[in-house]
């Protein structure tokens, strides 16, 4: 508060000027937002107007010097549709000014032909280490969350990132490892941690009363510990029954949190189909009213995109709070142990021994080494996606990027991780023309900010290129930007992606990663109760 009132103070407004009305105005809606903060509300209107405000502080002043100043380049902001060469003005880690007006910075990038647009925020990214940090800058990502599978210790986790981080990081509240520990006692660590023989033979099995309440209570401590959003796989989970998914469904609507939900099946044979998996948490999210996100549309509807695209835009239309996401890929990719390989994989999923890529050397599986694999565990991909799906998703506005990467557990994992942001910019924007430039970076900001901003206000300032919001921006050559990583080459940094600022600060700086520097922050939902 001290802070504000100082702005004011400095600004002084004319009485009766219009400016002075406008601070007036704002003023009466501040009081209006700390009352409901007061009352007990959960603060949100008080936030926006002190993000307002600060946004008030930030007007351009003359003669003054900023952090840094991106000039020259064609400013992109999907919430505003500014489509325009400005000059951009960043301080103390925040969009300052956007102007047509030259400005003075400490430091000056020029972006004379390139697009300024908002870092772009991947809301499903399962490799959360240092290496995965660095080619997801490279691919312009500036906050990579792991909503899907999340974590069973997000106090820990959080902690493990702080300070050491090249771009903002997130997690969900883990449903899978969650319900591991709360079954066997295990701490569930890594993605490998989920599919051992003790973890899976809780995953295939339902859960006792007393096993759910431990559930329960664990899911609801990550939520009070701030996690950004409740993650599920149930495909992964099969001894989960509907009853389970909906009282999981019922906890995050208690904390006002999205779900983000892997489907029960993929598969294209019924009655256990990926048709039959999506009714079940579209009635889910129906009975309940919980915020519901449909991971990797594709990699479950298969064949089925299109209808599933359609099942998904119908609910929405009735009321249902849902959206989805697609990587760009026409393969997707998981543990070989998981529950996904159990018995008749193969009609489910009209696929065999030879669509399956171990990733640790890239070979294709045969009967014998499918055996050999399964018992030892690791990643394989799995070439099952048509061509058709990728692009239905890709093209439709309403389904959000994102990359569903991964560790980086061996030279032959999935390029999704290194190449998702890129690949849709230059590939199918810029080379099939699926869909244009803006629309993309919608699906790739905007869209993943307003999923989370209800849950987690920061994010209101985030998937934006506007004054007052975090200077989290991705700078690229529309001309030349392209994904790298290919199935047989994954570990590679897309190009043309030539600066990236995460909080204001350079981690990508003439298409070279910057040494040495740690801007990402957490991002996480308020901790009320705490
Ligand atoms: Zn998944």
């Amino acid at each position: 508060m001290f802070v504000i009132e100082l702005v004011y103070a400095a600004r002084a407004p004319e009485v009766g000027s219009p400016v002075e009305n406008t601070v007036k105005k704002r003023r009466r809606m501040k009081l209006r937002g700390l009352r409901a903060a007061g009352l007990g509300g959960v603060g949100i209107e008080a936030f926006a107007v002190l993000a307002m405000l600060g946004a008030l502080a930030c007007a351009p002043a003359h003669g003054q010097t900023y952090d840094v100043v991106i000039s020259h380049g064609i400013v992109m902001d999907p919430e505003s549709g500014l489509d325009a060469v400005r000059n951009v003005g960043i301080s103390n880690g925040r969009i300052r000014t956007i102007s047509t007006a030259s400005l003075t910075g400490k430091r000056d990038i020029d972006a004379r032909g390139l697009v300024v647009a908002p870092g772009f925020i991947d809301v499903h990214e399962h490799g959360q280490e240092p290496r995965n940090y660095q080619f997801q800058a490279h691919d312009g990502v500036t906050t990579s969350l792991e909503l899907e599978l999340g974590t069973d210790d997000v106090d820990k986790w959080y902690a493990a990132r702080e300070g050491k981080s090249l771009i903002n990081f997130g997690v969900s509240a883990g449903h899978i490892p969650m319900r591991i520990r709360a079954m066997t006692g295990q701490e569930v660590p890594s993605l490998s941690a989920m599919n051992t023989p003790v973890a899976e033979a809780a995953n295939h099995r339902e859960l006792t009363a007393e096993e759910l309440g431990r559930l329960r209570a664990a899911i609801e401590t990550g939520l009070q510990e701030g996690a950004l959003a409740e993650g599920m796989g149930i495909n992964y989970t099969p001894g989960a029954s509907h009853w389970e998914i909906l009282e999981m469904f019922r906890l995050a609507v208690k904390y006002h949190a999205p779900l983000q939900v892997h489907l029960r099946y993929s598969s294209l044979l019924e009655p256990q189909s990926g048709a039959a998996a999506l009714e079940e948490v579209i009635a889910a999210a129906a009975v309940t009213g919980a915020q519901l996100h449909v991971a990797h549309i594709t990699s479950m509807g298969l064949k089925y995109t299109p209808q599933f695209i359609e099942m998904i835009a119908g609910a929405r239309r009735q009321g249902v709070d849902i959206t989805t996401e697609c990587y760009p890929y026409t393969a997707s990719s998981t543990n070989l142990n998981s529950a996904v390989f159990d018995e008749g994989w193969q009609q489910r999923y009209d696929i065999t021994y030879k669509d399956l890529q171990w990733a640790e050397t890239g070979e294709r599986l045969t009967p014998e080494s499918f055996a050999r694999y399964r018992r030892q565990g690791g990643l394989v991909v799995i070439h099952e996606i048509p061509e058709a799906a990728v692009r239905a998703a890709v093209a439709d506005p309403s389904i959000m990027i994102a990359s569903d990467g991964l560790p980086i557990t061996g030279p032959k994992i999935h390029p999704r991780g290194q190449g998702t942001f890129s690949r849709v910019l230059g590939h199918y924007v810029r080379e099939e023309k699926a869909l244009d430039l803006m629309t993309a970076l919608r699906k790739m900001t905007l869209l993943p900010a307003q999923l989370l901003e209800k849950r987690a206000p920061s994010f209101r300032n985030k998937g934006r290129l506007r004054v007052g919001a975090d200077a989290d921006v991705t700078v690229f050559d529309p001309s030349r930007v392209i994904d790298k990583a290919t199935f047989e080459e994954p570990l590679q940094y897309s190009a043309g992606i030539v600066f990236v600022l995460v909080n204001g600060v350079p981690v990508v700086k003439d298409g070279q990663l910057v040494e040495g520097v740690y801007p990402g922050r957490e991002a996480r939902a308020p901790m009320p109760h705490k």
